[in-house]
């Protein structure tokens, strides 16, 4: 599943994938060129992978289970409340714009 974030410098949306490994230009804004994560540049465009990876997985085992026959809901609403929740709990609470 593709996963789509904002860039803190022109505010512009673009795909993870767009930035990753595979991409024109890793590690950069495809719109503005700003370099993301300037510290962690090799880790980050790993770590995109693996995020594209670990949601694509997680969508195909659920949606496995959705198509059994169970006898109960996913309840589909509060997973995505808390994976919210969950992934904003690890913001780095100072997060300025780096500009
Ligand atoms: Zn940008």
């Amino acid at each position: 599943m593709k996963i789509e974030a904002i860039c803190d410098t022109c505010g512009r949306t673009f795909l993870l994938s767009q930035i990753g490994p595979d991409s024109d230009a890793p590690g950069r804004c495809p719109f503005c060129g700003a370099r993301f994560a300037r510290h962690y540049s090799p880790v980050l465009v790993e770590t995109v992978k693996e995020a594209e990876l670990a949601v694509a997985r997680a969508v195909l085992v659920l949606g496995r289970l959705q198509s059994m026959e169970t006898g109960f809901d996913i309840d589909i609403e509060k997973l995505l409340s808390t994976l919210a929740e969950q992934v904003r709990a690890h913001e780095v609470p100072s997060k300025s714009p780096s500009r």
